[in-house]
């Protein structure tokens, strides 16, 4: 195998840097594609290599580390929408449907033949995009209604929406960015791995990843977009509104007509979905049936949309300050259902964020009874402008316990009793305060992104207990019959106070406890012992440490399954080697590095060597025992990869370190070997040349 000189890495990294730079401004910025993807993916993947193999030559505003568009910005810039993005008043059943008719009525005439359009309502983000002469120009996120965010760079990352189109003059076309519900399963699943919280449900992950600042993050996430109006160039002069697909040239004169148009052009329409119906009966009944069958579709929809078709009856109903009195979004009332809000607790999580749940008046809801609800954060219950007694609607979004969606208030402003339990927006009140002490502890609380976090990490009752609850989870050390509340006796009582506590637990402490019996101890107190004996990663993984989920654990513990090295490893060598793993990075490493600074491993470390645990990692089938007992350092360029070697080493016995010390037993030397071979010569340690180490395992060269 030919190798490179360091110089010509050298080269061809600046190379790589300088071209992926460009086509990366070139596709997000000047929305230009100058090579095909796989071309520049191929790029990346070997300047990746490159960065492996020679650590050195990263810099650190290499493409790889900073990512996307070379460009920083710290906030979006603002677009005015020509055309203001309206709000659409909600239907919870056939009878408000019924009564959106009648109203529609009482201004055409009962006479007037119309059809409706149904659509589904895409629970994602609008987005208004405009194109110029057929090019996709800019993009804007709803924002105020008339004020929207610039997220232009973001929506060019969605593969399925035409960029440029060959007979598309200037128009605007309006959709839902919504993200795949596989997409989601499989963003939660990496997620869980990495012990990260889970993201609450689709529609909040897609409008967090539309709403980066580093469009490359966007482009990570695969969002996808249903459009769902089409406003061609003179609209814009102020006589239509937001889904109206009028045009003075009367080229589209309905809405279905403009449907048609925008999947002619190659824009994702919700084909399935989308129904031109002649009676109110149709549009019922369509509304009945996508009740039923709405989860079997992979994105996620909350109702659905009745739109009046014909683009001059539009016309003549017009608009209320808030929304179009022509169409109408039809709420499914089985995952969604009113409630009120009666107070809110404050949940302490397992690292300190403090989550605000809303105790609500029990109501239906998809089969069973609700009465709690997330707010996520304090971001969330201002933007939702939720106060006490107030009149909410909660979803169930999948397995995740229930969520407040939206508040609802009778508009008092309604014109011709159009409107009926509206949403208002932006309506942001206080009524529930944000906390300044930890609710359990008392601490004073820290700001941490969105969350608030209570930093009193040994201290707090409630995260002692969450901490031990993960402990004894089934992917962790798997201790059954050590259920919540046992847990929170054993606290109460000062019996244990970290999770290593549990290993000193007794026979007579425990049968004290509220539903304890004999047999009840003794399985408890056997299990406990069992777990002692459970492999190396699952105790990493149940220290909780911030990143380290259960697969990153398994990684760790196949090139370290020991707690001290791992700490020296961390803490001495500052994870030189762990960062050679494919799949670890700096952010694991800042995270282990904090870990094993913080007070919760200085009181592990403590009991975990006073009760003499010794966790075991079952690793790959070794190859043979030829290195037990040695450490190799290596240096100089090789044949292989140092990864290659190093492999071999560990799968043959022994371990590998990055610098030369008296214990080392080898170095293993390549050519242009530097500093590392004075080291060793000067300190006496054995050298070995590729051929001869390749001879120690038989192996050919
Ligand atoms: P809401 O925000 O609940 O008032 O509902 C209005 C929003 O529904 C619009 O701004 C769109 O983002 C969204 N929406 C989803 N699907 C459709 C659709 N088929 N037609 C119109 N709006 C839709
Ligand atoms: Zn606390």
């Amino acid at each position: 195998m030919l190798k490179e000189t360091y110089k010509e890495a050298e080269a061809k990294y600046q190379d790589l840097q300088i071209k992926l730079k460009h086509w990366s401004h070139q596709y997000y910025i000047e929305n230009n594609s100058e090579v095909a993807d796989a071309v520049y993916d191929a790029h990346l993947q070997e300047l990746i290599a490159l960065e492996a193999a020679y650590p050195d030559l990263m810099e650190a505003d290499s493409i790889t580390q900073t990512v996307g568009t070379g460009v920083y910005k710290t906030s979006f810039n603002k677009i005015a929408h020509a055309i203001p993005m309206m709000s659409l008043a909600n239907a919870f059943g056939e009878q408000d449907i019924r009564a959106w008719e009648e109203r529609i009525n009482r201004i055409i005439g009962a006479e007037t033949v119309r059809t409706y359009v149904f659509e589904l309502k895409v629970d994602g983000l609008s987005i208004s995009i405009d194109y110029k002469n057929g090019n996709l120009y800019r993009a804007a996120t709803r924002g105020d209604g008339k004020l929207g965010e610039d997220v232009t760079p973001n929506i060019f990352t969605i593969k399925s929406l035409p960029k440029n189109i060959l007979g598309l003059g200037d128009c605007t076309v309006r959709g839902e960015v919504y993200l795949p519900k596989a997409e989601f399963i499989k963003v939660n699943e990496a997620r869980a791995n990495q012990g990260l919280d889970l993201y609450a449900n689709p529609r909040n992950t897609a409008s967090g990843a539309l709403r980066q600042l580093d469009p490359k993050i966007t482009a990570e996430r695969n969002l996808d977009i249903i459009c769902y109006g089409l406003h061609l160039a003179k609209d814009a002069d102020g006589e239509v509104s937001e889904n109206s697909t009028a045009d003075s040239d009367d080229k589209v004169f309905t809405h279905w007509h403009a449907l048609k148009q925008l999947d002619d052009w190659g824009f994702h329409v919700n084909k399935g979905g989308n129904h031109l119906c002649t009676s109110i009966e149709e549009v019922i009944n369509l509304y009945h049936e996508w009740q039923e069958k709405k989860d079997s579709l992979d994105l996620e929809i909350d109702g659905a949309v009745v739109k009046i078709n014909e683009t001059h009856l539009q016309k003549t109903l017009g608009v209320t300050s808030k929304f179009p009195r022509w169409a109408m979004a039809l709420k499914f009332t089985a995952e969604e259902a009113i409630t009120k809000v009666i107070s809110v607790d404050y949940e302490v999580g397992r690292t300190g964020i403090i989550t605000p749940v809303a105790n609500l008046e029990p109501v239906l809801l998809a089969g069973t009874t609700v009465k709690r609800a997330t707010l996520h954060n304090f971001d969330q219950i201002a933007r939702l402008g939720v106060g006490l007694g107030d009149k909410v609607s909660v979803r169930k979004a999948g397995e995740i316990i229930p969520e407040i969606v939206s508040v609802i208030r009778d508009d008092v402003n309604a014109e011709n009793g159009v409107v009926q339990g509206a949403l208002l927006e932006n309506e942001i009140r206080s009524q529930i305060q944000k906390l300044s002490k930890c609710p359990v502890c008392d601490s004073v609380l820290e700001q941490e992104d969105v969350a608030l976090r209570c930093p009193n990490i040994v201290g707090c009752a409630a995260q002692i207990q969450r901490r031990i609850e993960h402990w004894v989870s089934r992917n962790a050390l798997d201790i059954s019959g050590l259920g919540p509340s046992i847990i929170e006796q054993l606290l109460e009582v000062k019996l244990i106070s970290n999770p290593l506590d549990l290993y000193r637990l007794r026979y007579e402490q425990l049968i004290d406890l509220e539903r304890m019996a004999d047999k009840s101890v003794n399985n408890l107190l056997a299990a406990i012992q069992a777990s002692r004996g459970k492999a190396f990663h699952r105790f990493l993984h149940a220290l909780g440490i911030k990143h380290v989920g259960l697969n990153v654990a398994q990684l760790i513990a196949s090139l370290i399954p020991n707690l001290s090295e791992l700490e020296h490893e961390v803490l001495v060598n500052n994870g030189q080697e762990l960062l050679k793993l494919d799949g670890l990075g700096e952010k694991i490493l800042a995270s282990l590095v904090q870990f094993f600074h913080s007070e919760i491993y200085v009181q592990i470390k403590k009991d975990y060597y006073e009760l003499g645990f010794d966790f075991i990692e079952i690793t790959q089938r070794k190859l043979s025992d030829r290195f037990s007992g040695l450490t190799f350092v290596i240096t100089g360029t090789l044949s292989e990869s140092r990864s290659y070697f190093e492999k071999l080493i560990k799968d043959n016995g022994g371990k590998t370190s990055s610098s030369v010390s008296k214990s080392t037993s080898y170095l293993l030397c390549g050519d242009e070997a530097g500093s590392k071979l004075e080291k060793a010569n000067s300190l006496g340690v054995k050298v070995l040349v590729e051929g001869e180490f390749r001879r120690m395992l038989e192996l050919p060269y």
